[in-house]
This record gives structure tokens, C-alpha cells and sequence, in this order.
């Protein structure tokens, strides 16, 4: 059974008629992408439709998975071409039957005739190819009204294309059509699910990690470039911010009582994030706070914490389960890495007994007792940048997009 192209259908492109050319040369962009490092097959892109043309020795499986798991991708069915020839017609419209593996399902033929001057009416052509399949497929039957799949038949000026798979894609809008944001990345499980739920909304990420070595340690500075090579696959490239932070944790223990140091780490994560975002152009911080979590997800913690940024936060994990979020972090293929058990910043300085409802008021006054702007500016400084492309890559493909 072999399958000359793959049909790709665009999900709520629809929606943006103002934008649409942008967003489907994105989409375009982003599934050759996903496609790195295969090799043999063509992408078209016109206004309602892609279409992959596909060499013979293309695995049509593997590129069915990663097509199908771009942002902005509705659906992908595997296509038939084959001459009109009614004979040609019938002997394809078996093999796309024989493709169904399942026993006991039903189909019908879906005959569209856009070549009006084929020899044949579309509900002859229907009754003829439904009866060749039948003659053939003891494992199908046929529902007119409800079927398991329909079997399309298009007859065009050019050609017939035929298929009956309709493989669901990941939906959303194409990553680099909705703006940037700088996504706050820990070592945990929930970040990397944030920044997938954002991109999944067209937004495109930058990272920014903080680490204390040498309380942290290498490797889970590795975990981190670890977890952005895999949200990589997804997006395209992804600049990862690497802030030094044991200064200012270092810091915070010195001028804030134990119990608030929790709130003012993340104030001051927040303050140095905001200014990164600034730099950068991103509108806009992602991270993967989930309410009532922990003592630092609580919204007094929140409300406290939120307070030294007029920046947006997206918190798209806010009000899910663990389990649901663990699920997410298992299908995006982070939570293997996730799990390892390398100790971040945070947990090294947890105080004993965090409050869940620290006071604003408290906080800045205990802060203020220190000139922090100094020093985050030297932080800021010492940031290394890496770019961090997917883990398949292994040459320089920029020339294919
Ligand atoms: P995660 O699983 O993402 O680590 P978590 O449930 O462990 O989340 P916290 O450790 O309280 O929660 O962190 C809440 C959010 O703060 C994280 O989701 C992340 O966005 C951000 N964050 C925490 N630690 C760091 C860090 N070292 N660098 C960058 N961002 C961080
Ligand atoms: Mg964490």
C-alpha cells in the first residue's frame, strides 16, 4: 500500500481571514520544520489545504506522527492518486479499503466530482466502487448514514485521490503567528507543560531558567537544556536564558526573615524575568503556577508576588489536576526528564515553614532594607544565552525553510 501525499487540513486558519497568508507560510515553515532531517517529499501550501507530496521511500507513518503534531494542523489524511481509469479507480478504492484494520466497521463511498466531464455520474461511480469494495472487504460493511469511515473519492481534472484515514492533528494556531513571551522554565514538571499550552495558542517562547550553582548542580542545569530541546521539536528554535541567582538568594536570606524568603525568590525571579522580557520584545511571562499547589501558589502568595510586575502573567496550568498536567507532560514527552531528581534553586532554599499569606506591605519593607536594582542589573549581565535547537538535528537545515 503506498500513499502518494498527504492531505493537511488547517485548523482555526479559518477564523483569520485578515492573516490568513502569514499564518499558512508559518504553518508551512513549522511543518518543514518538524520534518527535519527526512528527506523526499514536497510541501504545498494553497489557501484551504496543504498537500505533501511524498517520494516512495518515505516512511508515510513517521511523517503522519510529526505533521500531525504541529500547532495549526486540524487533521492529515494519507492520499491515493491514481489515473481515472475506472479500472484504476476500483483497484484503489480496495487497497484504500484494506487499510481500514479493523473488523466490523462499516463505510461508505464519498464520491466528489469535480472533473464534470468524466464518463461517469457521481452516484453510478458511488455504486460501482461500493460494490468492488464489498467484493473485496469481508471485514467492512456499508452505513450510508452513520458510517465508521467514509471512503473519499475525488475525481479531478488531473487525477482521482482517494483516502479514508482522518487523523486527528494537535489544533491551535502556528507557533510564530500569536507574539513572544518569555517563559519562566524550572526543572519541574509543570513549566514545560506551560510553555507547550502557550505555543499551542500560536505565542512564541524564550526561556528563563535560574539557577544558584554551586548549590545547583550540572546536571540539572543539563535537565533544563534538556526539557527546552524537547519543546524545541514543537517550536522551532528556542533562546534559553541561563541566570546566575545565588547572589540574590544569597541575599534575600540575609535582609528577609526565613519565613518570607519564599515570596521575596519569587519576587525578585519575577523583577529579573519582567526586565528580560523588556529586552527581548516579549509581551508578556508564562510559568507553571497551579493554584493551591504550594505555599507560593497560594493567591495571597500570588497577590504578594504579583505585585512587582504591570507585565501579563500567564498561568495557562492554573486551575488543572496534577494528574491532568502529568498526562499533559507525558504526551509532550517531558516528564521522563522532569522527574529526574536534581535539586533546582527553590528546593535548596525552602524555609521550614513558608507563608501562605505573607503580607505586602511586610515584604517591600524588608526588601527595601537592600538595593536590589544593583545587583539584578549584574545578574542580568552575566546571563548566559544559549540557542537551543530539537534533539534530531544534525546538520544545518536552514536552507530548507
Ligand atoms: P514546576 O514543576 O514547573 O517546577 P512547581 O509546581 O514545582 O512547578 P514551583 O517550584 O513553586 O512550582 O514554581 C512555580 C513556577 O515558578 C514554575 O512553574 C516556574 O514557572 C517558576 N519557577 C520556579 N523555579 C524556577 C527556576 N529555578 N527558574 C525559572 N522559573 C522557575
Ligand atoms: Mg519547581
Amino acid at each position: 500500500m503506498r500513499y502518494d501525499q498527504l492531505l493537511v487540513r488547517y485548523g482555526e486558519l479559518t477564523l483569520k481571514s485578515g492573516n490568513r497568508n502569514t499564518f499558512i507560510n508559518q504553518l508551512k515553515g513549522n511543518v518543514k520544520h518538524a520534518l527535519i532531517p527526512l528527506t523526499g517529499y514536497e510541501v504545498h501550501a494553497n489557501r484551504d489545504r496543504m498537500y505533501i507530496h511524498l517520494d516512495e521511500q518515505i516512511d508515510v507513518e513517521e511523517v503522519i506522527r510529526r505533521v500531525s503534531k504541529v500547532f495549526g494542523v486540524h487533521s492529515v489524511s494519507p492520499v491515493m492518486r491514481v489515473d481515472k481509469e475506472l479500472e484504476t479507480v476500483k483497484e484503489a478504492a480496495i487497497k484504500v479499503a484494506a487499510d481500514i484494520d479493523e473488523e466490523g466497521k462499516t463505510f461508505k463511498i464519498d464520491v466528489k466530482r469535480s472533473d464534470k466531464s468524466y464518463p461517469m455520474e457521481t452516484f453510478e461511480l458511488q455504486q460501482v466502487l461500493g460494490g468492488a469494495v464489498l467484493s473485496q472487504a469481508e471485514h467492512l460493511t456499508v452505513n450510508v448514514k452513520q458510517p465508521d469511515y467514509k471512503l473519499q473519492v475525488e475525481i479531478r481534472r488531473d487525477a482521482a485521490y482517494l483516502y479514508s484515514r482522518v487523523i486527528k492533528g494537535a489544533g491551535g494556531l502556528p507557533v510564530g503567528t500569536g507574539g513572544k513571551t518569555l517563559l519562566m522554565l524550572s526543572g519541574g514538571i509543570d513549566s514545560p507543560v506551560a510553555g507547550i499550552e502557550v505555543m499551542r495558542r500560536g505565542v512564541t517562547i524564550e526561556a528563563i531558567h535560574f539557577h544558584s550553582p554551586p548549590f545547583t548542580s550540572d546536571e540539572a542545569k543539563q535537565k533544563v537544556i534538556d526539557l527546552t530541546h524537547i519543546m524545541a521539536e514543537t517550536a522551532g528554535e528556542i533562546k534559553l536564558h541561563l541566570v546566575p541567582f545565588t547572589e540574590i538568594q544569597k541575599t534575600i536570606h540575609k535582609v528577609v526573615p526565613e519565613n518570607m524568603t519564599m515570596t521575596s525568590t519569587r519576587r525578585l525571579m519575577l523583577r529579573i524575568a519582567e526586565q528580560l522580557a523588556e529586552r527581548i520584545g516579549a509581551q508578556a511571562i508564562v510559568n507553571g503556577e497551579n493554584l493551591g499547589q504550594v505555599a507560593s501558589q497560594t493567591l495571597g502568595s500570588m497577590h504578594a508576588i504579583n505585585a512587582v510586575t504591570s507585565m501579563p502573567i500567564l498561568r495557562p496550568l492554573l486551575t488543572l489536576d496534577k494528574d491532568d498536567i502529568i498526562l499533559k507532560a507525558k504526551e509532550i514527552g517531558t516528564f521522563e526528564t522532569s522527574i529526574k531528581p536534581f535539586e533546582d534553586c527553590c528546593t535548596i532554599f525552602t524555609p521550614k515553614n513558608p507563608k501562605t499569606n505573607p503580607k505586602l506591605e511586610k515584604v517591600e519593607k524588608f526588601e527595601s532594607k537592600f538595593n536590589f536594582d544593583a545587583l539584578i542589573e549584574e545578574v542580568i549581565e552575566h546571563t548566559e544565552v544559549m540557542t537551543i535547537s530539537k534533539v534530531r538535528e544534525t546538520a544545518d537545515f536552514s536552507d530548507l525553510l
